[in-house]
């Protein structure tokens, strides 16, 4: 579903240290892939160009048989607008916007294949509707980030750091909701941790290291959330 394969990203001009250095990364649809690494290893710019966020020098990616590369500036949007969801660390809701306008905004597209009380209902909020993001708690603010990315339905949803502002137990919550929306939307889910524990939860674990992938692991059965020893 996802392919990476010998990508390539360097930034700035003149003499620079490749940040990507013939990256491959696979990932079956309906699974949910993490990538663990150092800081600096280059987790965040792969998963920007997975997203259509950043271009890459060399190498391809290809998610659902369309490849990246090829794309015009204009497709590069359309795919994420509508075919990619994001989730952040700082969950970068508009502060004066409410939980069911913060997804609104990005559901208000041409076509809208799931209503905004049926996510927030998914994600566990359907009574915080109108509540604007400073009266949300972390984790709640996380969950209206995550209904928004899964609004629109899309086929691939990146998540950088989801949990790395929350406490143990926000996080576990975070996650099993990201468990719930790959099992019942099927989603296919890529995110990005410092947390190893987290990695037993998924089932592709794909280890970064200067800017290459050294080293993957496959799960048949991911442990549930509720499980996971922190
Ligand atoms: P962390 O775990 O700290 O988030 P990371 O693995 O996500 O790290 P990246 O954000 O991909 O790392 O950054 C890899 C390298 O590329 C770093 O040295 C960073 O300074 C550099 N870098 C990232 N984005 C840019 C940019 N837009 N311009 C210049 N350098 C960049
Ligand atoms: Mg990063």
């Amino acid at each position: 579903f996802l392919a990476v394969a010998g990508l390539r990203k360097s930034y700035g001009t003149g003499v620079v240290t490749p940040v990507l250095r013939g990256t491959d990364l696979e990932l079956e649809r309906h699974r949910i892939g993490v990538i663990l690494g150092p800081s600096g290893s280059g987790k965040s710019t792969l998963m920007n160009i997975v997203g259509g966020i950043d271009r890459a020098d060399g190498g391809t990616v290809e998610v659902d048989g369309e490849r990246l590369s090829d794309f015009t500036d204009d497709q590069l949007l359309e795919y994420r607008r509508t075919r990619v969801g994001f989730v952040f660390q700082f969950y970068n809701l508009v502060p004066n916007l409410t939980a069911g306008e913060n997804v609104e905004v990005v559901s208000n597209i041409s076509e809208k294949p799931l209503q905004t009380d049926d996510v927030l209902a998914a994600v566990g909020l359907a009574d915080k509707k109108d509540r604007f993001p400073c009266e949300l708690s972390g984790g709640e603010q996380q969950r209206v980030a995550i209904a928004r990315a899964i609004v629109k339905s899309p086929r691939l949803l990146l998540c950088d750091e989801p949990t790395g502002a929350l406490d143990v137990e926000t996080s576990l919550g975070v996650l099993a909701l990201l468990q719930r929306v790959n099992a019942e939307f099927g989603t296919t889910i890529l995110m990005i941790t410092h947390n190893s524990a987290i990695a037993d939860m998924t089932h592709s674990v794909f280890r970064m290291r200067d800017g290459q992938v050294e080293d993957v692991t496959h799960h048949d059965q991911p442990v549930p959330a509720e499980r996971i020893q922190w």
